[in-house]
């Protein structure tokens, strides 16, 4: 571990928040980085590494200048199940007791950066990761936050919080403009409360807001052509850097890349790709709503059901943890049976890039996960949006109401696994047609994202935006008072 920094390389540290949303493309970041010849330190807890194997096995085939350091996870010290060491795997009631475990990282952490030769030239941490700061200042080693979502909902969210406007709202429903914003957008406390707004996450919340503040820049997975207003207006308001170095998900260029991301993959992806094979070009519905949002039995029964009778070809995946055995029940029932000829059920951890990749995708109902979303754009795909926490309903609207590339379903109301029933069956049939229409109003959607998606394949190539911005911030830190030349 020492010896890892090669004598004329940078070293880099990444420090993600263990949750596939967040841990991929700080994965995809990692190879970007060593890429340009920096050596890259990933920190991992061990169960997550394991998830990973097939990414950590690929790395170590390609000789590529990445490392992952595993620290252990205290789960068992903080009450969580064995294992649970990733965000959507936490039981309910447990957020705190995650965080608590994961803000006990910073002990090994330092032992591990005391141990190496010579400190890394910069920490890249994950804004919800504010645990490191302290231990970077300590260090004197330079911090730069990634985060997650979209700069669209990043700056949102920076405004209501230094505008102060949910302490003037007493309803979490009502509808407040989000202040000195690039375009009017409402907002309420309920679909985007903001950082670790919650109660009892008080000082976490504090602390990740005064970690953000004291940053030496940020990075962020978007790219210029998408959200340039927002990316100058967010560099503007905060007064740092902002680099966006998007959409990092393009670096996987081969089948194995793409498929191993985030997880083992739970199907077999020749099935889906032979699947997909035998359809018409741009004809199939997609339907996954990544790692944390799930739906329960009466839902995904009037997710089914919408599919179905929209006649078009479509993949629905669901989860491990939505399968009870009223669900499978209810699939072999005769669901199975009437959609055999233009239906895919999966279920598990689907290879989502590899599925939108496929020219046979003509649509993907979506959660809105800031990395679906800029997986569609890069792919080129346009979306039925169907927001359910976080950061989605923002996301939603720079999809839907800025960019102009997805219809959405409807939803107003967040869900963070309620029993309710937010959509019908006729309103999934209905978002599915509209989507995938032959008119001029979907084939003016369908221009619209592909010519998204060339720009965003401009973007990461060499001399292109976000491929001259990851070149800015490695020069950067080179400047910053560390001597080793890139
Ligand atoms: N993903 C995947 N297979 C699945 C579900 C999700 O590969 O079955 C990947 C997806 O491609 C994306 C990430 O997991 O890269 C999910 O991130 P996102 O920001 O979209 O949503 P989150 O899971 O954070 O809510």
């Amino acid at each position: 571990m020492a010896s890892f920094r090669q004598e004329t390389r940078l070293h880099y540290v990444l420090v993600p928040l263990a949750a596939q949303g967040h841990l991929i493309p700080m994965i995809d970041m990692a190879h970007l980085l060593a890429g340009r010849g920096v050596c890259v330190s990933l920190v991992i807890t061990p169960a997550n590494a394991t998830r990973i194997k097939p990414i950590i096995d690929r790395v170590h085939e390609l000789d590529l200048p990445i490392q992952f350091t595993e620290l252990a996870f205290p789960g068992a010290k903080f009450g969580l199940p064995e294992g649970c060491e990733s965000m959507e795997l936490i039981p309910r009631g447990f957020f705190r007791h995650f965080f608590d475990a994961v803000y006990s990282l910073s002990e090994p952490f330092e032992l591990f950066l005391k141990n190496l030769d010579s400190a890394p030239d910069c920490i890249i941490t994950d804004m919800s990761s504010a645990w490191t700061g302290p231990v970077a200042r300590k260090f004197g080693i330079p911090r730069v936050i990634f985060h997650g979502p979209s700069c669209f909902y990043i700056s949102a969210a920076h405004n209501l919080e230094i505008h102060k406007v949910y302490d003037r709202v007493s309803d979490v429903f009502e509808f407040v403009t989000v202040p000195d914003f690039p375009v009017e957008v409402e907002v309420n406390k309920a679909q985007t409360p903001g950082f670790f707004n919650f109660p009892g996450l008080e000082d976490i919340r504090k602390m990740v807001l005064e970690e953000q503040s004291t940053a030496d820049g940020v990075v962020l997975n978007s790219f210029d052509d998408l959200e340039k207003k927002f990316i100058e207006h967010y560099e503007r308001v905060i007064g740092k850097k902002v680099w966006t170095i998007g959409p990092t998900c393009l670096c996987n260029k081969d089948i194995d890349a793409k498929s191993s991301r985030g997880n083992k993959e739970a199907v077999d992806r020749n099935k889906v790709l032979t699947w997909l094979d035998e359809r018409d070009a741009g004809s199939v519905l997609y339907s996954n709503f990544g790692s944390a949002a799930y739906s329960n039995q009466l839902q995904l029964i009037e997710i089914a059901t919408g599919l179905e009778a929209s006649k078009r070809p479509f993949i629905l995946v669901i989860k491990k943890k939505e399968i009870v055995p009223e669900i499978e029940k209810w699939l072999s029932d005769g669901f199975e049976e009437r959609v055999k000829d233009r239906g895919l059920i999966l279920t598990g951890w689907a290879p989502q890039m590899v599925i939108l990749s496929h020219p046979a995708i003509g649509g993907f109902m979506t959660h809105c996960g800031w990395n679906s979303i800029l997986e569609a754009i890069s792919m080129g795909v346009p979306m039925i949006t169907w927001p359910h926490f976080a950061d989605q309903f923002l996301n939603e609207k720079l999809v839907v109401d800025v960019l102009n590339i997805g219809i959405s379903i409807g939803v107003k109301m967040p869900n963070l696994g309620s029993d309710v029933v937010m959509v019908r069956s006729r309103d999934v049939e209905k978002a599915v047609l509209a989507l995938m229409e032959e008119g001029n109003e979907g084939k003016e959607r369908r221009d619209r994202i592909r010519d998204l998606a060339h720009k965003a394949k401009m973007a990461v190539e060499e001399e292109g935006s976000s491929w001259k911005n990851l070149a800015d911030m490695i020069s950067y830190f080179v400047e910053y008072g560390r001597k080793i030349e890139y």
